[in-house]
């Protein structure tokens, strides 16, 4: 039997791919209900996802689970716009033609922001980029005013302070991941949600690990794991579970955290790992802003990473008829911005609205909350793809599949799920994790 920590679509899906090999599997899971980051709530009335989530074309995984779960017709593909407010201006930001008639760059800029994003895209050596400094990688291609006027507001908006340290790898996935929504030609983004939102996967996720027997253990914080060779004990809040094997698929300081018996190099690779939390508001708006999905903000004055309005891509009948807008706020656990009241950020995301579309005001909002969440992604130092959390660790019976041995990624569904099919696949060709599968079991929890 094996025990899968954290029920985010990466524990879920490690327990369905356990399950359908025929292993009987135990999630364990502190909050009520599973999904993680993907996990829906309630706003106004309607019920949606707690942070914004959209599937692209190139989301292969993704797209193959909804499949696998029965719900692939609940996929719904709609060109989206994208939007970049500069200088105090409102500009379309998704077609060539959008390029080209954008007055804040010279002719030059333009063709040197092009190849940039091509550059990112199409070639593929990302190792060589992993120890080049992300400015110094976007100097050299896009040049100092396209850094100053276009890169580095957005790279701030996302990592704040700390963005010069981030590696050019991370600027090149994230490039390789927005342009795998892009259609050919001039159709600018194509976007897709899942009729209902997360909730709909998650149903139908948690419906078919109830069909397979995998067991979900909600709302039980797990406090410590512990090996031997004969077994691994999962202590709860006040219960403790013994299995053959137990796989983390929280964040690394929860690993670390957790597992008192992993070597002092193994903590040490887990601690290099500074995560980056987020702090997210959610408004209903009762006033059109506009088509764009993304609105991305190059503009140190405007304390969010970007706008993301949901109405632009999902059914404004499924929202109430109303626009759902986020503003996210993407920080370090400790930051101050972190630690602001739910009210300061719905006033200061109201004020910024209110600067980016003309019109706009306080009033228009019909209801706001604030979703936090303290570890979502590892940033992107230089080198940090070489030297990722191990699969398997030191402790006997104990692996790794969290988010963080993403190597050149930015933080997505679709990879994830890549994340623990590779981390799967490494585990199996490994003898000393196999024989832990025919292990006397243990099972049962007193
Ligand atoms: C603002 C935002 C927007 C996003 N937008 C998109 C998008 O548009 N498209 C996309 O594909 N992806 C998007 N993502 C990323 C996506 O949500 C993640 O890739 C995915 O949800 C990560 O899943 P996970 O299982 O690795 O981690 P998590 O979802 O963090 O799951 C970890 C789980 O472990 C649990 N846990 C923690 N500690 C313990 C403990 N001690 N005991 C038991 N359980 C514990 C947690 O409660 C949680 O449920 C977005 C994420 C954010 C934050």
């Amino acid at each position: 039997m094996t025990i899968v920590i954290g029920a985010g679509i990466a524990g879920l899906v490690t327990a369905l791919r356990l399950a359908q090999r025929g292993e009987r599997v135990i999630v364990v899971e502190s909050e009520s209900a599973v999904g993680g980051l993907t996990r829906p709530w309630e706003i106004g009335g309607i019920h949606w996802d707690r942070f914004y989530h959209v599937v692209l074309g190139s989301d292969h995984d993704t797209v193959a689970l909804l499949d696998e779960i029965g719900i692939a017709d609940r996929l719904v593909m709609r060109s989206v716009k994208t939007n970049l407010y500069v200088e105090g201006k409102l500009y379309p930001f998704s077609t060539p033609f959008d390029l080209l008639s954008f007055p804040e760059l010279t002719p030059v800029d333009k063709i040197r922001l092009v190849a940039t994003i091509a550059h990112a895209r199409y070639t593929k050596n990302d190792d060589a980029y992993e120890w080049e400094g992300v400015l110094q990688y976007l100097t050299r291609w896009s040049g100092t005013r396209n850094v100053d006027r276009i890169w580095r507001p957005l790279l701030r908006a996302k990592l704040g302070e700390h963005h010069a340290n981030a590696s050019a790898a991370f600027i090149r996935a994230t490039i390789k991941r927005l342009q795998g929504a892009r259609r050919n030609g001039v159709g600018g983004e194509c976007y897709g949600y899942v009729r209902g939102g997360y909730a709909t996967v998650l149903q139908a996720l948690e419906r078919t690990l109830h069909d397979r027997g995998v067991e979900l253990v909600l709302g039980r914080r797990v406090c410590e794991v512990a090996a031997s060779e004969h077994h691994v004990r999962v202590t709860l809040d006040e219960r403790e579970i013994e299995a053959d094997r137990a796989i983390l698929t929280v964040p690394s300081p929860v690993c670390a955290a957790i597992a008192p018996q992993l070597s002092p190099s193994e903590r040490r690779v887990l601690a290099q790992d500074r995560y980056f939390g987020v702090a997210c508001v959610s408004l209903l708006v009762n006033r059109r802003l506009g088509d764009a999905y993304v609105t991305n903000v190059a503009d140190a004055a405007f304390p969010f990473t970007g706008i993301i309005n949901m109405s632009a891509l999902v059914d404004r009948r499924d929202l109430g008829g109303y626009d759902l807008v986020y503003l996210p706020k993407y920080a370090p656990p400790e930051d101050q911005t972190m630690t602001l009241s739910d009210d300061v950020l719905v006033s200061q995301a109201a004020r910024g609205l209110s600067r980016v579309f003309t019109g706009f005001n306080e009033a228009d909002v019909v209801a706001a909350r604030v979703a936090r969440a303290p570890y979502v992604f590892p940033f992107p130092r230089l080198g940090r793809a070489q030297s990722l959390p191990p699969a398997r660790t030191s402790v006997p019976r104990l692996a790794i599949l969290n988010n963080a041995r993403l190597r050149y990624a930015t933080l997505n569904v679709s990879d994830t799920i890549g994340v623990v099919d590779e981390g799967l696949a490494e585990l199996d060709s490994d003898p000393a994790w196999r024989c832990t599968r025919e292990s006397r079991a243990l099972a049962g929890s007193r």
